[in-house]
């Protein structure tokens, strides 16, 4: 299972002004790759911050282990404010410089703008640089709905991929450029959940049982939420796994049963409908 943290940069998130849609679809659709998100962290548009954050979560300074996948979203457009990249550059101890590439994507985009009329000029200038001046050693991605290239750059163990904050942009790569990545570096896995219901009005009897379950199955993740009132009170159990498909659904099962066995000796009813 390869851990992975989630990193979201913006004032704008901080100071409650959007909602971090980002990360919450991020987490989404990373699990049910197969990906373990272990921590998911927002950032001010500073430096300092970012530079500090990004370098103590690489090298194992932060929680413990540095992660496998450390994505980022945020702060790649032309405007002063968009730092992320001068601090993946400051955190990996590298210079930024020109891609080739990324320039002559961001060239043909704004040339395309124009012929549009959707932008006055298509030459290109130090804002429109500065999204094509990339920390040395990164890969740039394209972005096939806005301007802004995305990154790929490997440090030790971890590969960090830095997206753009707008949604839709975030989006396009993820299920796009980023999908094939991913898919050719990591062994993509999967992720089951089943929802059941245990016929039950007490969750002080409920809860030993939940957790004598999930002691014998750590790998399956096992949270109840009650539902209903006084006599319709019941209990929705939902049981997460992830890992390779092979072995998942078996496991899966193994904790049903052995769920509905505990249960049984209690005499609660599971429904598995
Ligand atoms: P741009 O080229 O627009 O500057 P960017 O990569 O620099 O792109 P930001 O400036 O950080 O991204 O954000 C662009 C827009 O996307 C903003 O309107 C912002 O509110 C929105 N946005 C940024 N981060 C998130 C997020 N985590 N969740 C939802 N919306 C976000
Ligand atoms: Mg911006």
């Amino acid at each position: 299972m390869h851990r992975t943290i989630i990193v979201a940069v913006g004032n704008e998130l901080l100071i409650g002004e959007t909602l971090d849609t980002n990360t919450n679809w991020l987490c989404r659709h990373l699990t049910a790759l197969g990906f373990k998100i272990e921590a998911t962290l927002t950032l001010p548009d500073k430096i300092d911050v970012i530079s500090k954050t990004i370098k103590s979560i690489i090298n194992d300074n932060w929680i413990v282990f540095s992660p496998e996948l450390l994505i980022i979203t945020g702060g790649l457009g032309p405007t002063e404010d968009d730092l992320t990249l001068t601090s993946i550059a400051q955190a990996l101890d590298t210079a930024l410089e020109i891609d080739k590439t990324a320039y002559d994507w961001v060239k043909e985009k704004y040339q395309n703008l124009a012929k549009e009329s959707l932008v006055s000029s298509s030459e290109m200038n130090p804002a429109r640089d500065k999204m094509a001046r990339l920390p040395k050693g990164a890969t740039p991605i394209k972005n096939t709905v806005g301007v802004a290239p995305a990154i790929k750059i490997t440090y030790k163990n971890t590969t960090i991929i830095s997206l753009p904050g707008v949604p839709q942009e975030m989006k396009g790569f993820m299920l796009g450029e980023v999908q094939t990545i991913l898919s050719e570096q990591f062994s993509v896995g999967a992720h089951i959940e089943k929802e059941l219901w245990a016929l039950c009005g007490d969750e002080s009897i409920l809860a030993p049982i939940l957790s004598k379950v999930s002691e014998k199955h750590p790998e399956v993740y096992i949270k109840s939420k009650a539902k209903g009132f006084g006599q319709n009170l019941r209990f929705q159990i939902k049981l997460h796994i992830t890992g390779t498909n092979i072995v998942i659904d078996e496991k899966l099962k193994a904790a049903i049963e052995d769920l509905e066995k505990n249960l049984n000796e209690h005499n609660i009813k599971l429904d598995k409908s």
